[in-house]
């Protein structure tokens, strides 16, 4: 079976619907927290299976040898992620599956919020399981699913200076995993995945002015001001320090991928920003 975590999540959706193209729908299992969340899954014929990553005993007997398991990421930051992580990995060792795949960090990437994905890398490498290394660049969707300060301000706010990204869609990610996990020959590879193009805040601001036909500008602040602007927006302290971190990141160039695993991986070209920006002013 391919086994899913975060089957419910926007990437884990993504994943569950490209794998339905390509196998059957009882060759894939979704690993949900809330099985309500999965009835449509369940509707298509796909197995459900319920675990929380903050439960071991949840995970017993859940993998069975042969497997292939997509681990992704939990988004609980303050409940520890690597311990979330290692209850799968142990249960997927101690089932001997396969192959485990994760969804990492670009290992550019210094931010603090990287520091559970190189520890995670850590416990799965140490477990002695045949890995893939998944090492996830930006989203697209980081920026355009959060559009509604911007188009209200008319301004793109960020403490990432002349910084660039290669970020992707969602659904890009989503099909190098499932690339991964139907495919041959993955085992204990790491992939760097990043969009084709990386671009500047500035040019982000210009391409949402040149859809909009308004004028939207690229303000570049500080990262105390950034802080104090998420806090104000009401994400709690430690996330805004996390985020605030990322731009400081950006800035420096560690969220440039320009290794163009990604689009070897899933056979074409990366979702154009110009694109997803699209979409999100479609709404
Ligand atoms: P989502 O927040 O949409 O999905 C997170 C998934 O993890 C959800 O399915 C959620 O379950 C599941 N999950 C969280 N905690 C637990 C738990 N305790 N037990 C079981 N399942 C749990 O994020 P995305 O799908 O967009 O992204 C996937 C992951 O990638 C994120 O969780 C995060 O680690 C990372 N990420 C990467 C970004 C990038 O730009 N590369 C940006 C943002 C996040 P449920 O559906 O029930 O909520």
């Amino acid at each position: 079976s391919i086994v899913v975590t975060g089957a419910t999540g926007h990437l884990g959706r993504l994943v569950v619907a490209q794998l339905l193209e390509k196998i059957p729908a009882e060759q894939i299992t979704a690993v949900v927290r809330d099985e309500t969340k999965a009835a449509d899954l369940a509707a298509r014929g796909v197995r459900v299976a319920t675990a929380d990553y903050n439960a071991p005993e949840t995970f017993d007997g859940l993998f069975a040898a042969g497997d292939k398991v997509l681990l992704i990421s939990g988004n609980e930051f303050a409940k520890g992620r690597v311990a979330q992580h290692t209850v799968v990995i142990e249960a997927a060792k101690a089932a001997g599956v396969a192959l485990l795949a994760y969804t990492s960090a670009p290992s550019s990437l210094t931010a603090a919020l990287a520091d559970d994905h190189r520890a995670t890398e850590k416990v799965l490498l140490a477990s002695g399981l045949p890995y893939t290394l998944l090492r996830n660049g930006w989203y697209h969707e980081n920026y355009t699913e959060n559009l509604a300060p911007v188009l209200e301000h008319d301004a793109v706010v960020a403490a990432a200076g002349e910084g660039r990204v290669s970020s992707a869609a969602r659904a890009d990610y989503a099909a190098a995993a499932v690339a991964v996990l139907t495919g041959e020959g993955h085992e204990n590879r790491t992939y760097e995945l990043g969009g084709d193009e990386a671009w500047s805040f500035a040019e982000y601001a210009a391409e949402l002015s040149r859809q909009t036909g308004r004028e939207i500008v690229y303000n570049a602040v500080t990262g105390e001001v950034m802080r104090g602007i998420l806090t104000g927006a009401g994400l709690p302290e430690p996330l805004a320090t996390l985020f605030v971190g990322v731009d400081a990141s950006i800035a420096e160039g560690e969220l440039v991928v320009a290794t163009g695993d990604l689009s070897r991986l899933t056979g074409r070209p990366t979702t154009p920003l110009a694109e997803a920006i699209a979409v999100a002013l479609k709404g």
